[in-house]
């Protein structure tokens, strides 16, 4: 095997990254070497890539950048036993410490020593790639490569629809980002019978319909609650999605759910916000989750599940795919906000 490799390289601490020639990553006793067919694109990259306040205080430059991955075992270390050569696989990005309270009580997600590929070590974005064992996630070969490599967003998307419990439910869902527009998707598969969506972008609405919203409106043009009213009468929404992190949006979205209904928060606002407590949430006895990471690893025998056997679609969201030496242009077109899910090939 050759020993160079192309990756995507934070490789100072200020805006941008760099397409360059680095050294094939060697593994340790408890690692996998991959090589990569299919990476796309996150939020917290475009993050990093911007150097945003988030990245500036958890990334140290220089790191190869990405985490969301399908690709093929090329080699194991020593101790592996989860997976050999020739698996296909995907895997989680945080990476647990196994020994915490979380981790000992079955909720590695929310390791309390969490490290996450891509951010505290060498990512993705990059011609092969080591993975952890404990976070290796062997994929059935039968899946599309590049639904395998969003998985792990899947992952999301199905974590913050399942506590909705919303089989044959009124459903809004706030914000049709990438992971809001494979929501969509996920709430249709779970038997949603009304599908609400909220978005400001023009190309993301178009999208919303295509991954089987049965209404899209744009909240600054239309009150949100308004809109509520009109397509659900008095009774509002029985479960919301929130995944834009916008105040207005995790407001009214609290606001719109009835009366001992469910709401789940994934989207992250930039700061505190105040809400009203007494009357959106107590009295209404509503429940509030906060939904971070993906169960590890029930989720994601779901969601490979799901695409496994064909039920969910999410070919509409996949709206971009290049060579990974063009990421500058994926780059440019999330910060424009006109694109779904951008796949990246080495
Ligand atoms: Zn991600
Ligand atoms: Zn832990």
């Amino acid at each position: 095997m050759k020993n160079k490799m192309h990756a995507i390289v934070k490789e100072k601490p200020e805006y941008g990254a760099v397409y360059k020639e680095v050294e094939i990553p060697e593994i340790g006793p408890e690692q996998i070497l991959i090589q990569v067919k299919s990476t796309s694109i996150c939020g917290s990259d475009f993050h990093i890539y911007k150097w945003n306040k988030w990245a500036q205080d958890n990334i140290e430059p220089p790191q190869i950048m990405g985490h969301e991955v399908a690709g093929d075992v090329i080699e194991v270390g020593s101790r592996v036993q989860k997976v050999k050569k020739g698996d296909f696989v995907s895997s989680e990005t945080h990476i647990p410490c196994g020994h915490c309270y979380q981790c000992e009580t079955g909720q590695e997600h929310i390791c309390r020593n969490m490290k996450i590929l891509g951010v505290h070590q060498d990512g993705v974005f990059a011609e092969y790639a080591v993975l952890e064992e404990v976070d290796v996630w062997k994929t059935d070969p039968s899946i599309n490569k590049d639904f395998a490599s969003i998985q792990e967003p899947l992952g999301n998307a199905i974590d913050t629809i399942l506590p909705g419990e919303v089989a044959g439910k009124d459903v809004l869902i706030t914000g049709a980002g990438p992971v809001g527009l494979i929501a969509i998707a996920v709430a249709n598969t779970f038997g949603a019978a009304n599908i609400l969506v909220s978005e400001p972008n023009e190309y993301r609405r178009n999208l919303s319909y295509e991954m089987g919203a049965d209404h899209v409106v744009n909240p600054i043009e239309v009150n949100l609650l308004e809109a509520v009213q009109d397509i659900f009468g008095n009774k509002g929404v029985d479960f919301t999605a929130e995944m834009s992190g916008h105040p207005d949006a995790i407001r009214d979205g609290i606001k719109a759910v009835t009366p001992g209904g469910i709401v789940s928060l994934l989207g992250l606002p930039d700061d505190k916000l105040s809400l009203d407590l007494t009357n959106d949430i107590i009295f209404k006895n509503i429940k509030v989750v906060g939904i971070t990471g993906r169960k590890m690893f029930s989720t994601w025998h779901i969601a490979n599940n799901l695409l496994k056997n064909e039920k969910i679609n999410l070919s509409p969201v996949i709206t971009h795919k290049m060579p990974l030496k063009d990421f500058e242009k994926g780059m440019k077109l999330m910060e424009e906000g006109n694109c779904g899910k951008i796949i990246l090939k080495p």
